[in-house]
């Protein structure tokens, strides 16, 4: 039996757009594509940053400029493609710029990624480490002066207008996925416009693309198939290979490997995110929502520049939406909305990008008023008087994770029930309008990564947790896709594109009442809050609402909780979804998971995708210390559970652990394996956290012996009083896992010190970055009674592990009567590593982590 409720957080909504080339995918129906959708642009008369699109992204080959070419190289850092032989057309001008070309001959690709990760990646999806391709064709798109470069290999070719005969239908096609790119850049160089609405320099400062260098190259190689190579300075990852893949009907976009080339020179911790050239400082949006789908808006964002010179920015918007004008102070500016790149994370996600073309530069330091209007549908109707926001992609403008403060004005028909993030500050104010229309007003009361809303028609049910307020608000029924028959087969139709569930359930008549059951929801998720509250401080807002959202997966935003329909079942409605014991605790889980987002991922979100799963992981995993403080025999099951799901091996006889290690992000879910993502970042994240948290107890515990019972219990536990730490200093800002794995290693007691340094990145290495479930083993231990105590000696051994992996493991002598008592922490260093320990007289023997606090294969 499947788990049936699964959990989609908004995070996965979000990312910078500029990385969307080098993010993977999951497959995208095809079916929930708007028909014949190109791009589209602002209809102003005079529409240069259009008009230059419209060249980029459709330029052909130039039959003047076709030659021989031989043993010509393009290296950027540690990416290498040689052109050894063959013919080479370059494109017509662009603005007077040559900005690609297509070879044809023999060629080779060289990448040789620069950590373990990256090659275990490469590995996974070619075979080898290292990539080292020859190919037949490249289409290579350039920002920079590669033309000019090359000329020293080229040779006259008399027979140009043959090769752009057969090349210039494939050129111009492929012309198109890097335009946006190039638009960045060379808007740059378009003239500004003079005017009295915006603010000039007296003298305009040239254009500059210092530092903005891009290389694309489409590669079809006989062996491997068509491959994307990019150097982007842009791109958090500078370096990146990937892949589109076909499988079964779903279309991915696999990332080989990923890096950049600065980070891997100084080590491979987690990036850090370059600063982002604007910041959004505050939204002021006006929207008029008209059940069941559609939305029309005006959003007036007040952005900070951070960096000048761009006279291009792009920002997400669901694809869904159709932009009608974008202003800038009142004045319309260019736009251009452009549909995503098919099989990207963006795409799936059910957005696209639009450049918004400014007139002049923009300079650093100065504040921009911008305001877009656009509408379309977003809403999906699952019947019932459940609607779901967000499966087609973000409503309001925005730039991936930064927090923002936000004012909303709803207006909506009478008889639906709006929630959404922030304060509700006003609702049907006098001056409302026409008795059928409703209106409210929301506040944010602290900066918040990301908003949303949602409506139905709803019963409410409230609780108290402290000072906070928790509100459910649930229909009278389930959607309409909900099972009714007593067996059937059903999918979850209402799941995001890309999404595919599918189950067999049984079900009895008649069907569940999710608002009989908000009373229960609204008090199990009020524990949640004092339990989180209690550990890691304050609720952040004044109220959490949770609203029924149709299908089994659930969202957390800030101070608004989207549930899925599944979690308003009583136990018995549950018990009677699942047969095995686990997936109905999971279920029951999914209330507390969604609570703790609001402190990790909401109130503390992550830097770059690298770190994503530290939201993911530590919202599960504080969901899953509430559950051993109920019941540890059945957080001991879902323990146990991750492991078993993170050793299942798929189709092709891959094991799923080997996906990748967690800081491979939304990478994880590939053609290889479509959940990657999930089942790396809830099993194997989860497992590191519990990995942490015992370590520091079981050194702390050891530490304590010799100290005063007060003392004891003066603080809490470490883990607790490391992640107060990290509340108090990232809340309302991203966490990367190096500032994270820093947190925690400023309460590393002596005997964890690895080395003696006060430092987790042998943690980060072999754990966090690594993707082994090691088998630990004690061999040769040789007890030797002493006059007070026993001498205990032997070996640990790692198997199914990398060579240099390190592992705390926790030793304990068992007693007489089966009592055990924990002797210390050892570090296993490598396959074998030998210890020495003094244990209590009356020792019989040694056991290794009986507590299975380590995610090791069991015995
Ligand atoms: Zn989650």
């Amino acid at each position: 039996m499947t788990q049936v409720m699964r959990e989609k957080s908004w995070f996965l909504l979000l990312l910078p757009v500029l990385v969307l080339a080098s993010l993977c995918s999951r497959g995208q129906e095809t079916s929930a594509e708007p028909a014949g959708k190109t791009f589209s642009t602002s209809t102003a008369p005079q529409a240069p940053a259009a008009l230059l699109y419209s060249q980029i992204r459709s330029v052909g080959l130039d039959a003047s400029r076709v030659f021989l070419i031989r043993d010509a190289s393009i290296d950027r850092d540690q990416l290498h493609i040689t052109l050894a032989d063959g013919t080479i057309a370059f494109t017509e001008d662009v603005n007077g710029r040559v900005t690609g070309a297509f070879f044809a001959g023999e060629g080779e690709i060289l990448l040789s990624p620069p950590d373990q990760a990256e090659r275990a990646s490469m590995m996974l999806f070619t075979g080898a480490a290292i990539l080292e391709e020859q190919f037949q064709t490249a289409y290579i798109r350039f920002n920079d002066d590669s033309f000019q470069d090359l000329q020293p290999q080229l040779r006259p070719f008399d027979q140009g207008k043959e090769f752009v005969a057969t090349w210039n239908a494939t050129a111009k096609n492929l012309a198109e996925p890097d335009a946006l790119r190039l638009l960045l850049t060379f808007s740059r160089f378009l003239p500004e416009e003079r005017s009295t609405s915006h603010p000039q320099d007296e003298l305009t400062a040239p254009a500059s693309t210092l530092g903005d260098r891009y290389m694309h190259a489409r590669i079809g190689s006989a062996k491997l198939g068509t491959m994307d190579a990019y150097f982007d300075s842009l791109a958090p990852d500078e370096i990146s290979v990937a892949q589109e893949k076909q499988v079964e009907g779903y279309g991915y976009y696999d990332v080989l490997a990923a890096f950049s080339p600065k980070i891997a020179r100084v080590g491979s911790f987690s990036l850090e995110k370059r600063p982002d050239e604007i910041a959004i400082e505050s939204y002021a949006i006006d929207i008029d929502v008209r059940p069941p789908t559609q939305l029309s808006a005006d959003a007036h964002l007040k952005v900070d520049v951070l960096q000048g010179g761009a006279r291009a920015v792009l920002f997400e918007l669901s694809r869904y939406l159709a932009i009608k004008k974008v202003e800038w102070a009142g004045r319309p500016v260019e736009f251009i909305q452009n549909q995503a790149l098919e099989g990207t994370q963006l795409a799936r996600r059910g957005n696209d990008v639009v450049a918004v073309v400014f007139p002049r530069a923009l300079r650093a330091g100065e504040k921009l008023e911008l305001t877009f209007s656009y509408a379309g549908d977003v809403l999906s109707d699952a019947g019932a008087g459940l609607l779901y926001v967000g499966a087609r992609g973000i409503w309001y403008p925005n730039r991936g994770m930064a927090a923002a403060d936000f004012d909303v004005r709803f207006q909506y028909p009478q008889g639906w029930i709006l929630l959404a993030t922030g304060r509700r500050v006003s609702e049907n104010p006098e001056d409302s309008g026409t008795a059928s229309e409703n209106k409210s007003r929301w506040v944010t009361e602290r900066p918040i990564p990301v908003a949303g809303f949602n409506l139905g028609k709803y019963t409410k049910a409230v609780s108290k947790a402290g000072e906070a307020t928790v509100e459910t608000y649930a229909a009278s029924s389930v959607e309409k896709s909900f099972p009714k028959a007593r067996t059937e087969t059903f999918d979850f139709t209402n799941t995001p594109p890309g999404r595919p569930h599918s189950s067999t359930i049984t079900v009895e008549e008649p069907p569940p009442s999710p608002a009989r059951n908000a009373k229960i929801v609204a008090d199990a998720a009020a524990r949640a809050v004092q339990f989180f509250a209690e550990r890691f401080g304050r609720f952040p807002y004044s109220t959490l609402q949770l609203t029924q959202m149709p299908g089994p997966i659930s969202q957390g935003w800030p101070g608004l909780i989207f549930l899925s329909s599944y979690a308003f079942l009583t136990p018995s409605e549950v018990s009677r979804l699942h047969v095995d014991k686990v997936n109905t605790i999971l279920d029951k889980q999914v209330t507390a998971h969604e609570t703790a987002h609001q402190w990790w991922g909401d109130l503390i979100f992550w830097r770059s995708y690298r770190d994503q799963w530290i939201s993911e992981g530590l919202a599960n995993y504080c969901s899953m210390m509430m559950l051993e403080s109920e019941s540890p025999a059945e957080f001991r099951v879902v323990m146990d559970k991750y492991r078993q799901d993170l050793l299942r091996t798929n189709k092709a006889g891959a094991v799923l652990k080997d996906a990748g290690p967690v800081t491979l992000g939304l990478r994880l879910s590939s053609s290889q394996f479509p959940d990657g993502y999930e089942a790396i970042s809830y099993g194997r994240g989860t497992w590191l956290f519990h990995m942490l948290r015992t370590m520091l107890r079981d050194a702390n515990a050891m530490l304590e012996e010799q100290r005063t019972q007060e003392i004891k219990h003066a603080s809490p536990e470490p883990f607790v009083r490391a992640l107060l730490k990290v509340r108090e200093r990232y809340a309302g800002k991203p966490i990367s896992t190096r500032e994270l794995i820093q947190v925690f290693a400023e309460e590393l007691p002596p005997s964890l010190r690895y080395e003696g340094r006060r430092s987790l990145d042998w943690f980060y290495e072999g754990w966090i970055n690594g993707t082994s479930i090691p088998r630990i083993e004690l061999q040769g231990v040789k007890l030797a009674p002493k006059e007070k105590s026993v001498a205990v000696s032997g070996t640990i051994t790692q198997k199914d592990a990398p060579r240099d992996l390190i592992t705390s493991v926790p030793l304990y002598a068992v007693l007489p009567g089966d009592r055990r008592v924990l002797l210390g922490r050892v570090f296993a260093d490598g396959p074998e590593a030998s210890f020495r320990l003094s244990a209590p007289l009356g020792t019989r023997r040694v056991v290794a982590d009986p507590e299975q606090t380590i995610l090791s294969r069991p015995h």
